[in-house]
């Protein structure tokens, strides 16, 4: 696939934020979207690059009703030399069409879609914010567009991507967070869409992180939704442990979300000799071995944090506290260095870098 793409500029732009200390996140969009259509007779169609607008969508549209979507979470850096990056972005890409094919969406070519979200971002590279932890979240998605009223896949759909630019993620620095272990509500099951980066499993969670808050908790602990004790995810992060010294992770069993910063993260630490164990971790475990002293760091991985350690774990009306509530040496390494690399402070041995600009 490799149509080309019909660009239609903003007659009145935006004035760019200038206070980048007050980004926040998910706020501001830029002045430019990315759209493309699909129709079974078609395929994906008229691939365009047009003015950020609010669109027009009918009270019958399939995604309203039975929420037939997917999307994604990515984000372009200002480096150093003021260069504008990507990170793994044919990650991300390869991810859409493993959600696209759990929601019967129709698929598309990865490498076409780097190209898409390219000429988007080199279009808006004056967006890309340059302070230190500064970032332009891309937000790409698919939606099911039919006018009709009854549960079957949709014939035609809407791929958009968006842009925002977003403030660093730790203002503060790496502050180890409280986390709530879920025990009533679980947000995916094997054979459901846990694996996917679909809009339900998130409204699905919206619960459970009600009820974390109240309790002074900012995030909760996933456990897998037949048994409640194998550890799946914190949030919408991966989790890892540093138990006896080894890296472990929860294996990607269908009901965990594969991030590519926890692929990161487990390719990183073997290329540093650690010993790294994707396997079943109960929170039994998890909760005697802390006890015992052997958890010495905990923390979750994903786009937005890269690395958010977790300095207490509350379960069962018990708690424990990792590594003094301070982030761990390994955990302060790998947010280093991936962050050293995505900003292009760390030279890029892995080839993980693409530049737009
Ligand atoms: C997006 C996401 C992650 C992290 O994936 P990354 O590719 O590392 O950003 C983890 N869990 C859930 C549920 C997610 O939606």
């Amino acid at each position: 696939m490799d149509q080309k793409i019909t660009i239609t500029m903003s007659e009145n732009l935006k004035p760019k934020p200038a206070d980048e200390s007050s980004l926040g996140f998910g706020r501001i969009f830029t002045d430019h979207m990315f759209v493309m259509d699909y129709a079974e007779d078609k395929g994906w169609y008229d691939p365009r690059i047009e003015p950020y607008s609010p669109i027009s969508i009918d009270p019958s549209s399939m995604i309203l009703h039975y929420g037939q979507a997917i999307f994604e979470g990515m984000k372009a850096y200002r480096t150093t030399d003021g260069s504008v990056v990507l990170f793994r972005p044919i990650e991300n890409m390869r991810r859409i069409n493993v959600s696209n094919n759990r929601m019967v969406i129709p698929q598309i070519d990865p490498e076409y879609m780097v190209k898409c979200v390219k000429a988007l971002v080199e279009l808006e590279k004056d967006w890309v914010p340059s302070s230190t932890g500064t970032s332009l979240y891309i937000r790409p998605f698919i939606f099911a567009t039919d006018t009709f009223l009854g549960v079957r896949p949709s014939k035609t759909y809407k791929f958009m991507v968006i842009l925002s630019p977003s403030g660093p993620y730790y203002p503060q620095g790496l502050d180890p967070v409280k986390i709530y272990v879920e025990q009533e509500y679980v947000r995916a099951v094997v054979g459901g869409t846990g694996f996917a980066k679909t809009p339900g499993n998130y409204a699905a969670s919206l619960a459970s992180q009600a009820k974390a808050y109240e309790s002074g908790y900012v995030q909760v602990l996933w456990l897998d939704g037949v048994e409640r004790k194998y550890i799946e995810e914190v949030g919408s992060m991966n989790v890892f442990f540093v138990i006896d010294g080894k890296l472990v992770t929860p294996s990607l069993d269908g009901s965990t979300l594969p991030g590519i910063t926890r692929k990161t993260v487990i390719e990183l630490a073997r290329s540093w000799g650690i010993d790294v164990e994707e396997r079943r971790i109960s929170i039994d475990e998890v909760f005697t071995k802390a006890l015992d002293g052997r958890v010495s760091e905990v923390f979750g991985s994903g786009t937005a944090a890269v690395i958010s350690p977790v300095g207490e774990l509350f379960w069962n009306s018990k708690k424990v506290i990792f590594n003094d509530n301070k982030i761990g040496n390994l955990s302060q390494k790998l947010y280093s260095t991936i962050t050293g690399i995505q900003y292009g402070l760390i030279p890029d041995e892995f080839n993980w870098i693409e530049k737009v600009v």
